[in-house]
């Protein structure tokens, strides 16, 4: 042990990255790891909260603290509870970043609380929040009050407003500070100004200032009466644009062209891609995976356990893959609702090859290949490792190709240009990993593999049917990287992603 822990800290200092803490990352759960930064919840104590409860993420857990739940465990108390409630608290006022569905879940928060004012004639989300960003500094909002002494009244309420314990003001917006450690800023308008102040809360301050810059050169004024966003945009020219397309690159030329893309959208996903279920270190059986997927209307999806090599995670040995297969066929049998594809997630191991043979991966209708070791290769040994796991033609998808954690890891180093000519060639997909840790590909990048004609899926990489909410933050990182249905493996039917998982499979044989 005095061995390992040494070797991991000269590793550490000598390439700034350590592997032990990167594969222990990868034994658990995203959101309990970050419970671990909770003063005062030690290993122990998260274990029993993620086994006894169920929970794996802080707004779970907050919620646990304020109902009553986490009290009533044993060893833990009201006093525990609502050291618990405060250590979160004061996470959200230490940290100046948050991830986009913790900021989500404060931000509905609060404007579930302000809709219900007196006065308050609409409130809307906006900021980085609406624009899907992945991480998120600063929370904001729109509220409509009716003009005149409105505004004044208003102001008043919210500074009494429950859980309020600070207001402060600047032009046109308030800054709400809540005991839940939030901090909103609120930008008060009339309904005659909604739609640029709307657009304007929305940000980014590079579009807005490109849309100045437009309004300017045509000698137009945003300063009218503008009850909509469309209303400003088609004032000057344009199309309406999406928030998620509104961070200054080249949506306004776009939509001055009339070539924004139709974004896919939520009604169009068909299947849900990357469920781990108990037979690796998911919590959820095959038949409660089938029934959720249906509950939330999908027509099928592919549950895909890591393979034998992930030791950490309690990856399918050979031997267990029939024994899942069997029960996959059972539920499909039962007639689930849903059609339940046998997927893996096979270890992209160090020298390239996928984790188990082919006479094991012939076994499975896809495979997603992903790398969860040695992530501090350098980026030519690194391309060279995944380029060479294209090369096998059961590889169907590409997961989390940089491997990084929001907040907490950074990508390891590849050359993705590469990457992606070889997954457009091959017929290879790239995953945007759903997980609101890790939105692996970047937005950025998932518009470099649009333009490099890459099919991307959007990966759920649940680990209990909580996590089919990840789908959702995926998709905006999906739309964020101007994403077409057509370009998405999940908008297919059943056969349909079959035939494209296959097709390589079919060449080669
Ligand atoms: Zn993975
Ligand atoms: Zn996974």
């Amino acid at each position: 042990m005095r061995a390992l822990q040494r070797a991991a800290r000269s590793e550490l200092l000598a390439t700034g990255r350590s592997s032990t803490l990167d594969e222990l990352r990868e034994q658990l759960p995203l959101g309990l790891v970050e419970m671990l930064r909770i003063p005062g919840l030690g290993a122990a104590k998260v274990r029993r909260i993620h086994e006894v409860l169920a929970i794996e993420s802080l707004a779970e857990l907050e919620a646990a603290a304020a109902d009553g739940r986490l009290a009533a465990l044993p060893r833990f108390g009201t006093k525990t509870a609502e050291s618990v409630r405060r250590g979160i608290a004061s996470l959200r006022q230490a940290s100046g970043l948050r991830l986009f569905h913790h900021a989500l879940d404060e931000i509905e928060a609060v404007r579930r609380a302000l809709a219900g004012l007196e006065g308050v004639q609409r409130v809307e989300l906006a900021g980085a929040v609406r624009r899907r960003c992945e991480v998120i500094e600063q929370l904001t909002l729109v509220a409509v009050h009716a003009g005149g002494g409105a505004r004044e009244a208003l102001v008043r309420r919210l500074g009494r407003a429950p859980g309020v314990t600070e207001i402060g003001g600047r032009e046109g917006s308030v800054t709400l500070r809540f005991d839940s450690g939030s901090v909103v800023d609120v930008l008060l308008t009339t309904p005659e100004r909604f739609g640029i102040d709307w657009i304007r809360g929305t940000g980014s301050a590079a579009h807005v200032a490109a849309l100045e810059a437009r309004a300017r050169a045509a000698g137009a004024s945003l300063n009218g009466s503008y009850l909509d966003e469309a209303g400003v945009y088609r004032a000057l020219g344009l199309a309406w644009i999406p928030p998620e397309l509104r961070e200054g690159d080249d949506e306004l030329e776009a939509a001055a062209r009339g070539e924004l893309p139709h974004l896919v959208e939520h009604t169009d996903l068909r299947g849900v891609l990357h469920c781990h279920s108990n037979y690796s270190d998911g919590t959820v059986t095959i038949a409660e995976w089938a029934q959720a997927c249906r509950a939330a209307g999908y027509e099928w999806m592919g549950v895909t356990d890591h393979s034998q090599s992930a030791a950490y995670s309690g990856g399918l040995r050979s031997e267990d893959v029939a024994r899942q297969h069997a029960e996959i066929d059972a539920a499909n049998a039962r007639g689930a609702g849903v059609r339940v594809l046998k997927g893996v997630e096979a270890d992209i191991l160090a020298d390239g090859a996928l984790d188990y043979g082919p006479a094991v991966l012939d076994r499975f209708d896809f495979v997603i290949g992903s790398i969860h070791s040695r992530f501090g290769m350098s980026e030519v040994e690194m391309t060279r490792r995944v380029l060479a796991a294209m090369d096998d033609p059961h590889l169907a998808i590409l997961g989390h190709p940089t491997g990084r954690l929001l907040l907490q890891r950074e990508p390891y180093a590849i050359d993705l240009e590469q990457v992606f000519a070889k997954a457009a060639a091959r017929g290879i997909a790239v995953e945007v990993n759903a997980d609101p840790h890790r939105l692996d590909l970047d937005w950025r990048m998932v518009r470099r593999a649009r333009q490099m004609g890459v099919t991307l899926s959007i990966g759920a990489d649940a680990h209990s049917t909580g996590g089919l909410t990840h789908v959702a933050v995926g998709l905006g990182i999906a739309r964020k990287g101007w994403l077409e249905p057509h370009r998405v493996l999940n908008t297919r039917d059943a056969d349909g992603f079959l035939a494209f998982a296959s097709r390589r499979r079919a060449r080669a044989a």
